[in-house]
């Protein structure tokens, strides 16, 4: 059986009691549907520094920049155990191989972005960083990272769950040895992939590969991860999807009857127009990919990025 995706995850989005109330934040897509495909590595930052469950609420102060976590009334300041704690944590869960990090929002630990800061006039402003998320992306930059409220966007949803598969495949690749052929691989089983998101960064990803023996493989694997990460993470538009499907289409030139051309054409148009979503298109191709048994188009994970049973390309 293959192995699942390891994510991090905010311990109380599984339902687990720990948050300052004695309550917790269970997020049932998270655990019923993500779940079966993930396996999860919880961490609560304040009752893994030591903080008692209940307790008192933190919020951050000052500075948005390095601002404080102090308790909400006793103003008893957390913030040196707790970037001690995180520095030694992150450090312990580059073990794990993590492919991602779901975060709970609008927290003062956790949240990953617009958590309330209290100025010194008490004012809120939703400009801060979770100390906890803050120093877990400084130290995984290219780790796709979400809040468990953005993952209620179909877009943002399908965005980051794509991003930890290719992560996850990045990894094996890189677990299997650094070669410049596993590389090639790679790089042409997610072309279309790439192109879905960016047509620039793709071109310039393929010049990469292209030139990869004048790069010292060190350089070459550390660039274009970071390309990948960053490709993947622009948004893919109807347009950007609409360019892959017509460049699909130009490898069943020979294969296709007129009538399966118009046939086709007409769902690209019905995608275009906002009556059917992607799955549509990407399942018409799929067929044929198998009913020809197309060699190139078969390999591409844009034709099967995640598993189908999580709805992903349903959304118009
Ligand atoms: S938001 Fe973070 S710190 Fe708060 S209870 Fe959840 S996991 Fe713990």
């Amino acid at each position: 059986m293959e192995e699942k995706i390891k994510l991090g995850i905010s311990t109380c989005l599984l339902g687990e009691k720990v948050r300052f109330d004695g309550g917790h934040k269970l997020d049932r897509y998270l655990t019923d549907t993500l779940g079966n495909y993930v396996q999860y590595v919880p961490v609560c930052p304040e009752v893994e520094c030591g903080m008692p469950i209940p307790r008192e609420a933190l919020r951050q102060v000052g500075d948005p920049a390095s601002p404080r976590l102090v308790t909400s009334h006793t103003k008893q300041d957390f913030t040196d155990p707790m970037v001690r704690w995180a520095r030694e944590r992150v450090q312990g869960l580059e073990r794990e191989e993590l492919c991602g990090f779901i975060f709970k929002a609008n927290s003062p630990s956790s949240g990953m972005e617009r958590v309330t800061v209290y100025d010194a006039n008490g004012m809120p402003h939703k400009v801060g960083v979770g100390l906890f998320a803050r120093i877990f992306m400084e130290h995984f930059p290219l780790l796709p990272v979400e809040e468990e409220g953005r993952l209620h966007d179909p877009k943002l949803r399908e965005n980051f769950i794509e991003r930890i598969f290719v992560y996850k495949r990045w990894r094996e690749m890189l677990a299997a040895g650094k070669t410049l052929g596993r590389l090639v691989s790679f790089h042409t089983r997610h072309k279309l992939l790439l192109l879905s998101h960016s047509p620039q960064n793709h071109n310039e990803m393929g010049k990469l590969v292209a030139n990869a023996k004048k790069i010292p493989p060190y350089e070459l694997f550390e660039r274009y991860q970071g390309l990948l990460m960053e490709t993947l993470g622009l948004k893919t538009t109807v347009k950007k999807q609409i360019n892959v499907l017509q460049h699909m289409m130009g490898y069943f030139k020979e294969e296709l009857s007129p009538d399966e051309k118009q046939e086709l054409l007409e769902i690209i148009e019905q995608y275009r127009m906002d009556y059917v979503p992607l799955i549509v298109p990407v399942t018409l191709f799929n067929h044929y990919v198998r009913k020809y048994d197309q060699p190139y188009l078969k390999e591409q994970h844009y034709l099967r990025p995640h598993p189908i049973e999580l709805q992903l390309r349903n959304h118009v």
